[in-house]
């Protein structure tokens, strides 16, 4: 239930972006939690903070003109959302997918501003991307697409702007090529304007496998808080992009056991615990589709074609593949099967009915924007390292973010506690995140 101030607020959001379902469902996950701030700071309330939180900074949208192989034109439409930068520039990935548009992008920024809020870390919140399907494109269209992109977007970005990155459809090759033409468009080789690089021209370890490594840190924290480990358990992972790959890297170094992952086509079901080399040999190197992982890989590894991942048992789920893809149905078979743990390697891929589900079955449940900032809170070092015109090691990259994970998730708890929610991760982590904001909005004046 919102509090009557919040619900005009929410009244308001949905007057003014009407059709922009992801964004009004990422609102109001929202200002369901931050009701309590509302009483203890009157000071928001009589600023507007909210109400300035939910409208963009600044919103960009533009025709991206490209030519395929066959010399054929096509035209896409390219966004970026510079969301709030209170904090610092607006930061957050690029997203090539056919499914984009302004409210997808809408819903991505705003969960950006609290996700990178919670990492302690000075980025404001912002994202973009275009409805560009790069499946199936050659090598070099994706980089004519890229090019026609930064031919445009280079005007709005800089490294104390704003900083993109990459999301779903945007790996290093595509940040290569965009980088690329950026420093071409403006003669300035300009590291930190954007992360995500590859090492050899300014991009930091760690950051290809920050976002999975990140949130299997934070399932580990999350465990331990219970009382218990990753220690030979059967974790799920759905997807099997770079946030699952990486995310079933790290839990079998926990000593967990990925039986499961999925892609657009099914899910792979390995008892075993998924080969995480060959896996990779498809995704990464042949960019090819899971079916051929079960013919491979020569075990009792089955792929099972259209159907949800979540139908396996587990004891703990990390959804890491896109928004809205645990339904609530889902999440009742996973409680039944056993499962104690859910964290959010992707956005928002848990429905709110799903939520629900986990949070009244005490399972423990946590949201991408706290699960997941291990990604971008690795782009603000890589930033960091970009300032200062220096490299750190793995070794020391990954002890930094096991850190910032590790302190994201006591904050979650502590804020949770501090408000009577105990447990309840999703109320710590918008609170927490939405609290950093908006003292630095009261602090800058009526911006
Ligand atoms: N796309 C990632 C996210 O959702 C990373 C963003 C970044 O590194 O800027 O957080």
């Amino acid at each position: 239930m919102l509090h009557a101030k919040l619900a005009s607020i929410y009244d308001n959001v949905l007057h003014r972006n009407p059709g922009e379902a992801e964004f009004h469902q990422a609102v109001l996950e929202v200002l369901e939690s931050i009701g309590p701030v509302l009483g203890k700071h009157p000071e928001y309330a009589e600023s507007k903070i909210i109400e300035r939180i939910c409208e963009p900074e600044r919103q960009i949208i533009f025709r991206v003109p490209w030519e395929d192989d066959r010399g054929e034109v096509h035209i896409n439409r390219g966004f970026r959302v510079e969301f709030n930068s209170a904090l610092g520039p607006y930061k957050g990935g690029l997203r090539f997918h056919p499914s984009v548009y302004l409210g997808i992008v809408k819903f991505l920024g705003f969960e950006q501003i609290f996700k990178n809020s919670l990492t302690g870390l000075p980025i404001g919140g912002g994202k973009g991307g275009s409805d560009f399907d790069p499946k199936g494109r050659s090598s070099r269209e994706v980089m004519r697409f890229c090019q026609s992109f930064m031919t445009e977007l280079y005007r709005h970005i800089g490294e104390h702007t704003d900083v993109p990155a990459g999301d779903i459809g945007v790996g290093q090759r595509e940040i290569g090529y965009l980088f690329g033409q950026y420093k071409r468009v403006t003669n300035r080789y300009e590291s930190g304007v954007i992360t995500g690089k590859g090492l050899s021209y300014g991009g930091a370890q760690v950051r290809t496998e920050a976002t999975g490594y990140g949130c299997a840190f934070f399932v580990d924290e999350m465990l331990r808080a219970r009382g218990t480990s990753f220690d030979g358990r059967r974790v799920a992972v759905s997807g099997s992009g770079n946030v699952a790959v990486y995310t079933a890297e790290k839990v079998q170094q926990l000593g967990g056991i990925v039986v499961a992952c999925s892609d657009s086509s099914g899910y792979v079901l390995d008892e075993k615990g998924i080969d995480l080399d060959l896996l990779k040999q498809i995704k990464q190197v042949e960019r090819g589709r899971l079916d051929v992982y079960a013919a491979r890989r020569g075990t009792e590894a089955v792929f099972v074609p259209g159907r949800s991942v979540w139908e396996v048992s587990c004891e703990v789920a990390m959804p890491s593949a896109t928004q809205n893809e645990i339904s609530a149905a889902d999440a009742e078979s996973l409680v039944r099967s056993g499962c104690i743990a859910v964290a959010e390697g992707a956005n928002m891929p848990t429905t709110p009915g799903a939520i629900r589900v986990f949070q009244d079955a005490g399972v423990s449940f946590g949201p991408g924007k706290a699960a997941n900032a291990g990604g971008v809170a690795t782009s603000a070092l890589e930033m960091q390292q970009n300032a200062s015109r220096d490299s750190w090691t793995f070794e020391f990259s990954e002890q930094r973010l096991r850190d910032i994970m590790a302190d994201i998730h006591d904050r979650c708890l502590l804020t949770a506690d501090e408000y009577g929610m105990p447990g309840n991760y999703v109320a710590g982590a918008n609170i927490d995140g939405f609290k950093r904001v908006a003292d630095a909005m009261l602090s800058l004046g009526l911006i």
